[in-house]
C-alpha cells in the first residue's frame, strides 16, 4: 500500500481509478463490461469499433492503483492515497481529492455514498459510506492523536453551476451567487461571504456535508440532470497551534477540499440551444480549463510556462492545492459497460494527462 502511495505521490497529480459494477438496468439490457483487469494497474479495453478489417480493437492503459468493481469504499480510502492527503492537510497543506467522470460512472457513490444514507441517525455507519465521512472519521482520529496541538476545523460547501457560485450552507438569499476574489491575506483567491461553519465535533462535519446534500437536491426538477451539470466543493480548514520551546507556537494552516465535478461528458454537448448552450460552455470552460492546468502542471517542459488558473471558477478555487506545494489527487470514476465505451476511453486518456 504504501509504495504504490509514494509511487503515485511522485507525479504531480497521483491517480486512481474506480470502476464500478455493471448495474441491474445494464445486466437487463444486455450491456456488457468491456473492461479488464489483467494486474499491475493495467486497465484492457475491448469491444472498440474500428479494429482491422471492420473489427474491433482492444486498448491497454496502465497506472498505478486501478480499483475493480468488487473494491468496497473502505478499500477506497485505505488504498487511494487519501490518508496522505488528510495527513498533509493536517501539517497545514493545501490539499484537493476530486472525482472525474461521466454521468453514472459512481463519483456521488465514491465520495458521498448512495442518496439518503447519511444522517447522524443511522450511525453506527455502514459498509456505504463514502470516502468523505471516513475521510472525517480519519482526520478526527490524527486529531485526537495529538493532544498537545490545539487545532481549529471549519467548513464550507459551495456548488458552481454555469459558472456561479452557490453557498450550500446558506442558500437563502434566492440562492444569489457570489463573488470569487483574490487576496494576499488569504493567500489566493476565496470566495466572498462564504458560510464557514466552525467544527468542533466528527458530528458538526457531518452536519455541514448533509445539510450541504440536503441544499443540493432541493427543488431541481431533474437531479440527475443537475447534479451532472454542476461541480460541489467541501472544504474542510484546518489551523493548528503547536507550543514551541521560548513559548511561541507554531501555526499552521491547511485544508482539505472534496470535489464532485460535473459530468465528464458535459464537455462535449454543445449542440444544444439557448441557455443550455450558455451552461454547457460554461461547464465545458471549468472542466476543460482544469484538463488545461493539470496537463500544463504535469509537463515539466512546460514548468514554468502560464497555468491559466484565472479563466474558470472551479480552477480560481482549487489554483492553491494545483499550484505550488499544494497537493492534488484525482479519482477517476469508470463505467464497464459497453455503451459507455467511449467516454471511459475519454476518462482514461484525460486522467493520463495528470501523470
Ligand atoms: P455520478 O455521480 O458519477 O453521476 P453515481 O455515483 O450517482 O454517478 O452512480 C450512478 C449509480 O451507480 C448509482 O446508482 C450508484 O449507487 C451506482 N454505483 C456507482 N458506483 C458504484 C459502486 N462502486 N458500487 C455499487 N454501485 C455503484
Ligand atoms: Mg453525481
Amino acid at each position: 500500500e504504501c509504495e504504490t502511495t509514494e509511487k503515485a505521490y511522485k507525479s504531480k497529480i497521483p491517480e486512481y481509478f474506480r470502476v464500478r459494477p455493471l448495474s441491474n438496468k445494464e445486466i437487463k439490457a444486455g450491456d456488457d463490461s468491456v473492461v479488464n483487469f489483467p494486474g499491475n494497474g493495467q486497465v484492457l479495453v475491448d469491444g472498440i469499433p474500428g479494429g482491422p478489417s471492420g473489427g474491433q480493437k482492444a486498448k491497454l492503459f496502465s497506472y498505478n492503483v486501478v480499483f475493480e468493481p468488487g473494491a468496497t469504499q473502505e478499500d477506497v480510502l485505505q488504498f487511494s492515497g487519501m490518508k496522505r492527503l488528510i495527513e498533509m492537510g493536517v501539517e497545514g497543506f493545501r490539499c484537493t481529492c476530486f472525482c472525474y467522470g461521466q454521468t453514472g460512472s459512481g463519483k456521488t457513490h465514491t465520495l458521498t455514498g448512495p442518496p439518503g444514507l447519511l444522517g447522524i441517525q443511522t450511525a453506527p455507519y455502514s459498509d456505504k459510506h463514502g470516502l468523505v465521512f471516513r475521510s472525517f472519521m480519519y482526520l478526527f482520529k490524527l486529531i485526537q492523536e495529538q493532544p498537545g496541538i490545539h487545532f481549529v476545523l471549519k467548513a464550507s460547501y459551495l456548488e458552481i453551476y454555469n459558472e456561479k457560485v452557490i453557498d450550500l450552507l446558506n442558500p437563502g438569499s434566492a440562492r444569489k451567487p457570489l463573488a470569487v476574489r483574490w487576496s494576499k491575506k488569504a493567500r489566493g483567491f476565496f470566495v466572498e461571504n462564504l458560510f464557514t461553519v466552525d467544527c468542533e465535533e466528527l458530528d458538526d462535519l457531518i452536519a455541514v456535508l448533509e445539510e450541504g446534500l440536503r441544499n443540493r437536491s432541493v427543488g431541481k426538477h431533474n437531479m440527475n440532470d443537475y447534479s451532472s451539470r454542476s461541480h460541489t466543493i467541501l472544504c474542510v480548514h484546518i489551523t493548528s497551534e503547536q507550543p514551541a520551546e521560548g513559548g511561541v507556537f507554531i501555526s499552521r494552516s491547511g485544508k482539505i477540499n472534496f470535489v464532485d465535478l460535473a459530468g465528464s461528458e458535459m464537455t462535449k454537448k454543445t449542440q444544444s440551444e439557448g441557455k443550455t448552450l450558455e451552461e454547457a460552455n460554461n461547464i465545458n470552460k471549468s472542466l476543460m480549463v482544469l484538463g488545461y492546468c493539470i496537463a500544463s502542471l504535469s509537463d515539466s517542459k512546460r514548468k514554468n510556462s502560464h497555468i491559466p488558473y484565472r479563466d474558470s471558477k472551479l480552477t480560481k478555487l482549487l489554483a492553491d492545492s494545483l499550484a505550488g506545494n499544494g497537493v492534488t489527487l484525482m479519482i477517476a470514476c469508470i463505467s464497464p459497460a459497453k455503451s459507455n465505451i467511449y467516454e471511459t476511453i475519454n476518462t482514461l486518456r484525460y486522467a493520463a494527462r495528470a501523470k
